[in-house]
């Protein structure tokens, strides 16, 4: 790990102590801010794309939160825009949340307020606090002004209550196209908050919605619509990211006319930033739909389903989320801890197998020929209880290509000509002879081992300083593995780009025992580092696997 993540893991430690979150509910409490009701939270995607990283500490941090103070957490679609959603998107949020670990009290779609929210449009009406506007988007945008200019009132802003009440039933009839007409809540166009000049609340799309077809053709803005879905569900905790905090004043202002009783408050936290990844699902839209990924689930991809087919578990990423805590203020975590709290999580979950990703041919010049010896080998460094395993170790066999140098650079303690290392669990072979094909490639060594050598026999004659791991090539079992590389990389600016080498596919030889893995099984391959058979692709025909993470190994050159 770099010293800049280890600095990174201590800084949040201190932050989980003081999540500023926990303080305004411990005060909220005491005050009975809410009287008796629990405390009462919601995870609000909207069911256009699939979550992400992003989403999880979301997600975490809203039903935790609820967890902590016995209270309730809601799943709820944030379903306001017919043009985008889809169901697809609630199906795989579902899964998501539930895989994440968390149980939603209620599962609730804003689509399903929709007429409730079309009385409360009509009772701001009534009060005077809501017109029927005529001007185009343009118009209302440029009449909006600027931050140093108020705006301008808009010529229809003094309509009558009558007369705008009969535009707005007529908007919700059909009457009107997509952009004539939009309902506005009448606030004031010189305030200093941009959000509180006359917001469009309501606006016309003649779409189909997923979950309610045809039957509205009216569809109530963001701003307006989750104050009221807050409010119909009791929350009284309204946890979002720091970009909505210039419209908390709408979103009270809201509540306060339509006379809400002890109405929820919106509490804004820092966004999650990730190095080497972008997390806006139209940019992840985009890379599903161009082809750059297999699909919203390919491993590479920072969505849930993606971390998961690449073998992330639910508790690394819970983990993960607790360590960089909740604030106010935006930054960007190092991916490296992310990956820190899978390798912590697998450490004492898995076994370990030996798989050679690259292979070499290493022929033992002085083994018998028919003769195959079983070595026993420790299951994991980290967890005796797993015991150990038998692996079968023969005259032929593979090992990692870039174990081996021909010309040895300086502290290279692996095979080279002449040198001796020992074979894990097995014998120390010495590299005698490097056999090449016509273009000079080296394709074969030819080694010899020495029968005093075997582990655990004691021999303590003399020492070697690498050792290494390998497959018997009789015996061996091939695999597809597929090593990652980040999606993203950043170019000289400093600009997050699609990385051209994300994805290397090999064909690795791996111990006999690896041919009764299941799909979804995770092992470590001996210093390489954790795989997982892919959930999806991995059959007994086509053994898949998939990197989850490198070991941070000290045998990097
Ligand atoms: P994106 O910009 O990636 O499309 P979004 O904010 O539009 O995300 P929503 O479906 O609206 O996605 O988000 C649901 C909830 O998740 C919101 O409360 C949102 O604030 C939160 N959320 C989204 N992205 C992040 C993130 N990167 N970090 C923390 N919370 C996030
Ligand atoms: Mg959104």
């Amino acid at each position: 790990m770099s010293d800049k993540t280890k600095e990174n893991i201590n800084v949040t430690e201190e932050m989980e102590t003081s999540n500023f979150i926990h303080n305004i509910i411990d005060r909220d409490l005491e005050n009975k801010t809410y009287g008796d009701r629990p405390i009462y939270t919601r995870f609000p995607p909207e069911p256009n794309g699939y979550l992400h990283i992003g989403h999880a500490k979301a997600i975490c941090l809203n039903f935790t939160t609820a967890q902590k103070y016995g209270g309730k957490c809601n799943l709820r679609f944030d379903d306001t825009n017919p043009l985008k959603e889809d169901t697809e998107y609630v199906e795989s949020i579902k899964e998501d949340v539930r895989w994440l670990g968390f149980q939603w009290d209620k599962l609730l779609f804003a689509s399903d307020y929709f007429d409730r929210m079309i009385e409360c449009a009509f009772t701001l009406i009534k009060k005077g606090k809501a017109y029927v506007c005529d001007l185009s988007a343009e118009e209302i945008r440029e009449y909006r002004g600027t931050l140093t200019e108020p705006g301008k009132e808009s010529p229809y802003r003094n309509r009558s209550v009558e007369e705008n009440l009969m535009l707005f039933q007529e908007m919700i009839d059909g009457k009107y196209k997509d952009g004539e007409k939009v309902l506005r809540a009448k606030i004031d166009m010189a305030s200093p908050n941009i959000n509180m000049r006359d917001p469009v609340i309501y606006r016309i799309a003649q779409a189909t919605h997923h979950n309610t077809g045809d039957k509205y053709c009216v569809y109530p803005m963001y701003d307006y619509a989750h104050p009221l879905e807050d409010a119909f569900e009791e929350i009284t905790h309204s946890l979002c990211t720091l970009e909505f905090e210039d419209h908390r004043p709408l979103y009270d202002w809201v509540l306060r006319e339509l006379d809400w009783e002890m109405p929820p408050q919106q509490i804004e936290f820092a966004r999650l930033n990730l190095t080497n990844t972008v997390m806006s699902k139209r940019y992840l839209k985009e890379l599903v739909e161009n082809g750059h990924v297999e699909g919203w689930d390919d491993p590479r991809m920072p969505t849930i389903a993606g971390l998961r087919r690449r073998g992330y578990t639910p508790e690394a990423i819970r983990d993960f989320c607790e360590r960089i805590g909740v604030s106010k203020a935006n930054s960007t975590v190092d991916i490296s801890l992310l990956e820190h709290c899978i390798r912590e999580d697998l450490k004492t979950k898995v076994e370990t197998r030996m798989v050679v990703l690259d292979p070499l041919k290493v022929v033992i010049t002085n083994y018998p020929e028919d003769l195959t010896e079983e070595m026993e080998i420790e299951n994991s460094k980290e967890n005796e209880a797993f015991g150990n395993r038998k692996v079968p170790f023969s005259r032929e066999l593979y090992v990692e290509r870039d174990d081996f140098m021909e010309v040895p650079v300086k502290k290279f303690f692996r095979l080279y000509p002449g040198n001796e290392v020992r074979l894990k669990g097995a014998y120390f072979i010495k590299c005698n002879e490097v056999i090449k094909d016509s273009e000079g490639n080296v394709i074969e060594l030819r080694c010899t081992y020495d029968p005093e050598t075997r582990s655990g026999s004691g021999f303590e004659g003399r020492k070697v300083k690498g050792t290494i791991h390998w497959v018997d090539a009789k015996t061996a079992v091939t695999l597809t593995v597929r090593v990652y590389d980040y999606l993203m990389i950043e170019d000289e600016n400093g600009e997050n780009v699609l990385n051209p080498n994300s994805l290397k596919i090999m064909n690795a030889m791996a111990e006999p025992s690896l041919a009764d893995a299941k799909a979804g099984d995770r092992f470590q391959f001996l210093r390489k580092g954790y795989y997982i058979a892919d959930p999806v692709l991995y059959t007994e025909d086509n053994r898949v696997f998939n990197q989850i993470v490198d070991l941070k190994s000290s045998w990097k050159k």
